[in-house]
């Protein structure tokens, strides 16, 4: 078993990282001393070295909460890895597994048990616990303890009898919600109160952002898709309901990727299997509701995209931040359309919920629509979300690379708004949309709406470029869409001014002027080729059996960039190999032959 002693030197030799990142050293630090606390840290900031790295240096068992499965076992098959006596004890293990655990536990011979919240705080959990030396209490995905969120669990409930029975044992609780009311929650219920906050920047300037407006979905998404995947890493595709992730996946499959479906409708078997083979494939993509989230450790997920405007930029941030956890580039896109804002709208207002709470919800939603509508960097605009006030626009979006020139476009805002109306409010797009170019279809004969004084005003503009005058009009206030019936187009009250001509409307260029159109959809990134280093992929296909043959993710045996510094540096020995980040003595000791005799060759 390794000795294990000071922090840095636990990351440098177990982990084989060369120093903390961000608030990691100050929340290790206080750990090791005995504080406890909670750390919010976006998705991929590094919370598992948290607790990690203070239950390897103090004495005693780190016991680490966690609410799902796939995960704990991901996590524990990653520490064996580098030789760290790790277990997990949950409802799916099999009597004789978990009686093997208690007898290690009982033993002394485990450093970190990964457990469920039902098994922990049963009594008989709790009583066995109280006999051992604990080094430590992790409540990772802490926000599930709120029911103030969306992802309230009521197995958490139980987990205020920590702080009541083990008081002198510290309790680190881990989020990436920044939400202040489930902080606030989370604090409360975990007996926190007077413990630190360490909140960590939520910016996440690998991961490339960009919307777009839904043109042509598919389209979209399969270039999208072919610009973003390097022929590894995983990538994930949300979508609002539960038969559009499964269409998208068979989709998917017939274009030729391997595709994954999860929403909350499988029976826990197949969840389970998505999890399992999403985890361990390559190149793999997954369609799936926002049910599919926690869980999701791999680092390699090279991209997210969203086929339906998310309810809030919190959510939509969680969901991106699940991309590029390992630092690489990563790209994100959401697709949205004036009928998803519409929808969202609507659904808010006649929602149950007490006034408060719609008031709260509405503002979310707003948010998430300046964001898809940007006309400024949309990254400034999210991390003032959160609260953080970015200084200068990021550079690595799509307004950023390529910046929206904007246009008056009242008058067009006009012409639409005044088809809208002098045809009665009784019409969809489509048809207002003809009206104003013109065509004589046979409902326009219908009603005669060739008499009107706006039949033919927009022939200058095309039925897409309306269509984005509709959206914008929509974003922006002036403009509603009967979700209930057929979808009318219906002024609000902020019409009114606009069309006496008392407001001026500026509107995106590209997302209206004629000929412009469709460059907006994946601007700023060229397809960037994958690693074709011919060491790499060597490296990658020894990775690739060499996890298999053990039955564990790829990603725990190296992840993606180590394997690119390893091919990058070309190491002819173990004391070079041991110099590239990632390789720690265990895996050195494990794989370093293997990986030498691939470079050397390499080299030859
Ligand atoms: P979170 O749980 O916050 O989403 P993880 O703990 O899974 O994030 O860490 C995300 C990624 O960052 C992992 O691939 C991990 O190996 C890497 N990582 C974390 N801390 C460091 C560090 N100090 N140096 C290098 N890589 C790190
Ligand atoms: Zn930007």
């Amino acid at each position: 078993m390794i000795d294990f002693g000071e922090p840095l030197e636990v990351l440098h030799r177990v982990f084989g990282h060369a120093g903390f990142r961000g608030l990691q050293e100050e929340v290790v630090r206080h750990l090791v001393n005995g504080g406890s606390g909670l750390v919010l840290m976006p998705t991929g900031g590094g919370k598992s070295l948290c607790f990690q790295v203070p239950a390897l240096c103090r004495p005693g068992l780190g016991v680490v909460v966690s609410p799902l499965i796939a995960l704990m076992e991901d996590q524990v098959a990653a520490l064996r890895q580098q030789d760290v006596p790790a277990a997990a004890l949950h409802s799916e293990l099999a009597p004789d597994e978990a009686r093997a655990v208690w007898r290690s536990l009982d033993a002394g011979q485990l450093k970190l048990l990964y457990v469920s919240p039902e098994r922990l705080t049963s009594e008989g959990t709790l009583a066995r616990l109280d006999e051992m030396r604990i080094a430590l209490f992790a409540i990772d995905e802490a926000h599930c303890v709120s029911q103030w969120g969306h992802h309230f669990r009521p197995e958490y409930r139980a987990l205020p009898v920590l702080a009541e029975r083990f008081p002198r044992v510290p309790r680190l609780a881990l989020t990436a919600t920044a939400d202040q009311r489930t902080v606030l929650d989370i604090q409360r219920q975990l007996g926190l109160e007077q413990s630190p906050l360490f909140r960590a920047s939520f910016d996440r300037p690998n991961i490339h952002i960009a919307a777009s407006p839904r043109e042509q979905e598919r389209a979209q998404l399969r270039r999208f898709i072919k610009g973003a995947s390097d022929g590894t890493g995983a990538g994930l595709i949300y979508c609002g309901t539960r038969r559009k992730a499964e269409q998208t996946a068979d989709w998917l499959r017939q274009d030729g990727q391997d595709s994954l479906v999860f929403h909350a409708g499988l029976d826990p078997a197949e969840k389970r299997e998505a999890h399992r083979r999403f985890a361990r494939g390559d190149a793999v993509v997954m369609a799936a509701t926002i049910a599919f989230g926690m869980g999701i450790d791999r680092p390699d997920v090279r991209y997210v995209a969203h086929t339906d405007l998310p309810r809030s930029p919190e959510s939509w941030y969680q969901e991106i931040g699940r991309a590029g956890r390992d630092g690489l580039p990563a790209q994100a896109l959401l697709l949205y359309g004036a009928g998803d804002i519409a929808l969202a709208r609507h659904r808010i207002g006649e929602s149950a919920a007490p006034e408060e709470q719609k008031r709260v919800e509405r503002q979310r939603l707003e948010a998430m629509v300046a964001i898809a509508e940007a006309a400024a960097c949309r990254r400034q605009i999210l991390l003032h979300c959160f609260g953080e006030a970015a200084q200068e626009p990021c550079g690595n979006c799509d307004i950023c690379k390529t910046p929206p020139r904007l246009f008056d476009g009242t008058v067009a805002a006009q012409k639409l708004l005044s088809a809208v109306l002098r045809t009665g409010r009784r019409f969809g797009l489509g048809h207002v949309v003809d009206v104003l170019q013109g065509k004589m279809t046979p409902k326009i004969t219908q009603f005669g709406h060739d008499q009107l004084p706006t039949f033919g005003v927009g022939r200058d503009l095309s039925e897409t470029a309306w269509r984005g005058v509709a959206r914008q009009l929509v974003a922006q206030g002036a403009l509603d869409v009967a979700i209930d019936n057929h979808g009318e187009l219906l002024p609000t009250d902020a019409a009114r001014p606009i069309l006496k001509g008392e407001q001026q409307v500026m509107l995106r260029e590209e997302l209206v002027l004629p000929g412009a159109m469709g460059r907006g959809a994946l601007r700023g990134r060229p397809a960037e080729e994958g690693n074709t280093d011919p060491c790499f992929l060597a490296l990658r296909d020894w990775r690739r059996r060499t996890a298999l043959a053990q039955g564990v993710p790829a990603y725990v045996i190296f992840q993606d960039r180590t394997l690119a510094e390893i091919a990058a540096l070309r190491p002819m020995d173990q004391s070079a190999l041991s110099t590239v980040p990632g390789v720690g003595t265990t895996k050195l000791e494990r794989y370093g032959a293997a990986v030498l005799e691939i470079t050397r060759s390499c080299a030859g």
